[in-house]
């Protein structure tokens, strides 16, 4: 990923390169709480507004400071069916195909899917765009990742 990082169409994202890559290669994991999913009208389940808990920037979270942090509650080595929060009921949902949907793709490995998190929160760290918008993390995926 930090190769990619270097690229050009994925390096117009952010803002201080060698400070994204560093940001990056420190990213770690915490536990950020239930992931908060919904249904939307087509029917794909999706992060409740941005705010499915995959990932986290929040300088304020566990004292840590400007961190990327992933969250240790969901399994990112494989696709497994994950329990969290489905319109504010427990329930099972894979975050992987969720990430997925949302950028328009019929799935994507777990690699990718950690990698564009990662992106993600690196993107609100030291992005000149909103993440938690689907025009920015479908230029993400489209321009880093896929
Ligand atoms: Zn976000």
């Amino acid at each position: 990923m930090q190769q990619d990082l270097k690229k050009s169409p994925c390096a117009k994202h952010f803002g201080n390169i060698a400070n994204t890559i560093k940001k990056v290669g420190e990213a770690g994991f915490a536990d950020l709480g239930n992931l908060t999913f919904t249904t939307a009208k087509n029917g794909s389940v999706t992060g409740e507004g941005a705010l499915a808990g995959l990932g986290s920037t929040d300088s304020n979270v566990f004292s840590y400071r400007d961190n990327i942090l992933l969250n240790s509650q969901v399994n990112w080595a494989v696709s497994l069916r994950h329990s969290g929060n489905l319109r504010r009921q427990s329930g099972a949902i894979r975050p992987c195909r969720c990430l997925a949907f949302r950028v328009n793709e019929p799935s994507m490995t777990p690699q990718q899917f950690m990698d564009l998190e990662i992106l993600h929160e690196a993107d609100h760290y030291n992005g000149y765009k909103n993440p938690d918008t689907l025009k920015e993390e479908r230029a993400l995926w489209k321009d880093c990742v896929k």
